[in-house]
């Protein structure tokens, strides 16, 4: 085994810490990764203070992960040592059932096994006595079929956070097909938020940002948005109603679903993605309007890959902030006051320095 630097919330009240762990010797069909950046996302957050419930503690979060490919077990065929490679939100599944077949394993009916917070597979099962430990680490090992190359052309630590953000708002955007001409609205301006608007632009749609903080208004356009409303503002509701064919909502805490529904055409589609404590849901809100309301979980690995090449493509990338390692518990308070443009992305070499 070899001994890993991490950091761990050892429980839902604490903050992050330093945390040794064990990575295992890639098998066969296994990578080990030196981690290199890991973007921090406000799944971290919710997951280390057990927001959803059902957290498994210590727990090393991180599910953004970038870094470099440094040995590779004997049978590895999609991998060679020095290759620039990405781990999401997931790092195995169980392969057999309908949704891994169809290439959608984060929807594995046998339960994928989440990069953090979950459980590695013993004989395809998940292993209540392996837990997964994510990339607030120096380094982690994972099976070849669940790694992704990440194009050269895409400056490192900005890649990182299309791990999560990226594929997360890239596939609601390619599921309802937006196109040139759509009128798409971003509600929330964060680390989801940004990546949807520079891909719903980059889909050629007109794009308009909904957000609760009117100091967003220039960097909003700045990332290429063609319009801001702020939601706190009396009339917005009012002046935008029927306006938008799509919205995708990236909010991570509760705000009022039947507001922004009046938002949508007859006929238009809200894609909830941010996951914040259950919302009341009026019926009238779809009906009038025949409106469609669904959600979106990441993507899979394939579709994963194909947002990657798409951003190298039309030189899509994430903004952040690169922080140090022992600046994460200040980084999660700033996050929660929506204090970061956009996201928040560690430096693994300063762990690496540390440990
Ligand atoms: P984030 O960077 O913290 O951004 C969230 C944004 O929500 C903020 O920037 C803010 O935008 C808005 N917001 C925050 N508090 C608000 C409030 N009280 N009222 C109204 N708006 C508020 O978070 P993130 O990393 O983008 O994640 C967003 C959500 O998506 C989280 O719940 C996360 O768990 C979830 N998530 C879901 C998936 C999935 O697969 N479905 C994947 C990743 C993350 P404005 O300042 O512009 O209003
Ligand atoms: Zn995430
Ligand atoms: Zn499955």
């Amino acid at each position: 085994m070899l001994k890993t630097p991490a950091w761990a919330a050892p429980s839902a009240t604490q903050p992050i810490e330093p945390f040794a762990i064990e990575r295992r010797e890639p098998g066969p069909h296994e990578v080990l990764i030196d981690i290199r950046y890991c973007g921090v996302c406000h799944s971290d957050i919710h997951m280390a203070r057990d927001e959803w419930g059902g957290g498994n503690f210590p727990m090393v979060p991180g599910h953004e992960i970038v870094g470099d490919v440094v040995k590779v077990g004997d049978k590895v065929e999609k991998y060679a040592v020095g290759d620039t490679v990405g781990v999401g939100c997931f790092v195995d599944s169980c392969r057999h059932c309908e949704a891994c077949k169809d290439g959608e394993e984060q929807f594995c009916s046998n339960g994928m096994s989440v990069t953090y917070g979950g459980f590695e597979r013993t004989d395809g099962k998940l292993d209540k006595s392996r837990p997964t430990f994510g990339g607030y680490s120096t380094r982690i090992t994972v099976d070849e079929n669940y790694v992704l190359r990440v194009p050269g052309s895409i400056p490192l630590e900005r890649a990182a956070p299309l791990l999560c953000a990226g594929i997360t708002t890239y596939s609601p955007l390619r599921r309802f097909n937006v196109k040139s001409g759509d009128k798409v609205a971003v509600v929330g301006l964060g680390g989801l938020g940004h990546m949807g608007v520079k891909l719903a632009k980059a889909m050629g749609a007109h794009v308009t940002v909904l957000s609760h903080s009117p100091g967003k208004h220039d960097s909003a356009l700045e990332l290429g948005a063609d319009d801001f409303v702020v939601t706190r503002e009396e009339d917005a509701f009012e002046k935008n109603a029927g306006r938008f064919d799509f919205i995708l909502d990236t909010v991570s805490a509760g705000h009022d679903y039947n507001a922004y529904l009046g938002l949508l055409r007859r006929g238009g589609t809200m894609v909830l993605v941010g996951l914040p404590e259950p919302q009341a849901l009026a019926a009238g809100s779809l009906i009038l309007g025949r409106k469609q309301l669904t959600g979106s979980l990441i993507g899979g690995i394939a579709e994963t890959q194909e947002m990657l090449d798409f951003c190298a493509e039309h030189g899509v990338a994430s903004d952040v902030e690169v922080i140090a390692m022992d600046q994460i518990n200040e980084a999660y308070e700033r996050m929660i006051r929506g204090d970061v443009r956009y996201r928040f992305v560690i430096d693994i070499e300063s762990l690496r320095k540390a440990g």
